[in-house]
């Protein structure tokens, strides 16, 4: 149930009904607009609520939110949820680039593309250090020594990082060192993976299932959500269909209808979404005019040896390109690419 508080409520009003939604055993969800505090009753279906909560004063309207999902919808919080990652920030209006290689290889590697994708002006390094694979016979990524050579490449370059995150019981330890959790297509449905992000308080990147409605998409964030982490963003990365040209097709139209239907911010991954490295730009530009918050992009130094994702992977030359041309689009539909500002050089300090 939204409760939508009149302009001129005051504080005990608001705090008189999260108190009575309490008593009757829900839990109230604060959301503060500029002109008006909206409270969402999280529980189970109990049509009297309407009515109880109607009578209270400072209340405006009460109605029942029919979507399956809740917390992810817009008409449980109209504001959009922006997200702080280190000097950035995704679902506020700027243009945010998450760019680095599918999977973490070696210290070098991690190092070379932090430097190049910075230069270019990415914001947020990406890497896999535990990989999920079709076949248990092919790389599935270094593990903790992976972190660690992340956590250095941050270091170096300021450079917060994304990793993914496979397994419930890893939770513990990829949170001491990323800056952002990523839930893969795969786990997308893992339900217990999905509380346990949920649990920690530090944003979460949930990427579509490869065969996920939006709705579907929708309530595995509402799992995250549910455990109290606000800070979720989603990732489209294509979906299967039958064409079989293209690794994924991807679904430029779920950006619109994710900003439409909830409050997070979404994030473009044209690598994943295409599987060729000479369709990433040109998606990349269509997502930035359709509204993405932000693009993921895989960049390796040679992505003809990479141990993974290779094809769709670019060179640090073809990175820069895409960031050009995405500043160009970005600009011609009102929005601003964000770069970390680049540290002066000795020469231009007065
Ligand atoms: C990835 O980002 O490297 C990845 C494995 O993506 P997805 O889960 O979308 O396949
Ligand atoms: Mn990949």
């Amino acid at each position: 149930m939204i409760v939508v508080m009149r302009s001129d409520a005051t504080e005990n009003d608001i705090t008189r009904v999260s108190e009575r939604i309490k008593e009757l055993g829900f839990k109230p969800h604060l959301s503060r607009g500029i002109e008006r505090t909206v409270i969402g009753a999280i529980g189970r279906e109990f049509p009297e609520l309407q009515g109880m909560l109607e009578v209270l004063h400072g209340v405006e309207d009460v109605f029942p939110i029919l979507k399956p999902y809740k917390l992810a919808s817009r008409d449980f919080q109209p504001a959009n949820t922006a997200i702080t990652v280190g000097e950035v920030t995704l679902g506020s209006g700027q243009l945010v680039v998450i760019a680095g290689p599918c999977a973490v290889e070696t210290e070098q590697q991690v190092l070379e593309t932090a430097r190049a994708v910075k230069a270019a002006g990415a914001s947020i390094l990406r890497g896999g250090a535990y990989k999920p694979s079709t076949s248990p016979y092919h790389f599935r990524g270094l593990g903790k020594e992976a972190l660690e050579f992340l956590a250095q490449a941050r270091a170096e370059t300021g450079l917060p990082f994304i990793t993914e995150v496979l397994a419930p019981g890893d939770v513990d330890l990829i949170s001491r060192y990323t800056d952002i959790l990523q839930v893969g297509a795969r786990n997308m449905q893992n339900f217990v993976l999905l509380e346990e992000v949920g649990r920690t308080r530090i944003p979460v990147m949930l990427k579509r299932g490869m065969s996920a409605t939006i709705e579907e998409w929708l309530l595995s964030a509402e799992y995250i959500l549910s455990q109290g982490n606000r800070e979720v963003m989603l990732c489209e990365r294509g979906i299967r269909t039958f064409e079989k040209y293209t690794r994924n097709t991807m679904d430029v139209s779920a950006i619109p209808i994710i900003k439409k239907l909830s409050h997070l911010p979404v994030i473009a991954d044209p690598s994943h979404g295409t599987g060729k490295w000479y369709l990433v730009t040109p998606m990349a530009l269509a997502a930035v005019a359709a509204g993405a918050d932000g693009l993921m992009i895989e960049v390796h130094p040679r992505p003809d040896h990479a141990l993974k994702d290779g094809a769709q992977s670019l060179t640090f030359d073809n990175f820069e390109q895409l960031m050009s041309q995405v500043t160009d689009v970005a600009a011609s539909v009102g929005r601003r690419l964000v770069t970390r500002p680049v540290a002066k050089l000795a020469s231009q300090i007065a």
